[in-house]
């Protein structure tokens, strides 16, 4: 049984905001978002954090990354965006599933 949230907003046992899905990626509103725009960008596979990647998901991250500004781009944040990727307990990771914080706009984060 998994626990993973968001292998479970990946299978569509609970809700997301969607805001982009392919194959590989899914992109979706944080919960809880730290500024006016926060989205996050999660592998569908379950890779629990970036020290957990390998060569073999190189393009997948690349993919991943190369989302950030164009779903930036499409939620008016046309003056920038920050984008973060706690990694492990000691980086701030709360969700063991990797994802991109992608957030901008008003109110912005203290992180
Ligand atoms: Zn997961």
């Amino acid at each position: 049984m998994n626990e993973c949230v968001f292998c479970k907003i990946v299978d569509g046992e609970l809700p997301s905001r969607k805001v982009y899905e392919d194959e590989e990626i899914l992109a979706f509103h944080d919960i809880s978002p730290l500024a006016a725009v926060h989205v996050l960008i999660i592998p569908k596979i379950h890779i629990t954090s970036l020290a957990d990647c390998t060569s073999k998901h190189q393009d997948l991250l690349g993919r991943m990354l190369l989302l950030a500004p164009r779903l930036a781009k499409e939620h008016g944040l046309d003056t920038g965006f920050r984008t973060i990727i706690n990694t492990g307990r000691g980086g701030g990771q709360t969700v063991f599933h990797l994802h991109i914080n992608m957030f901008g706009g008003d109110r912005p984060a203290q992180a």
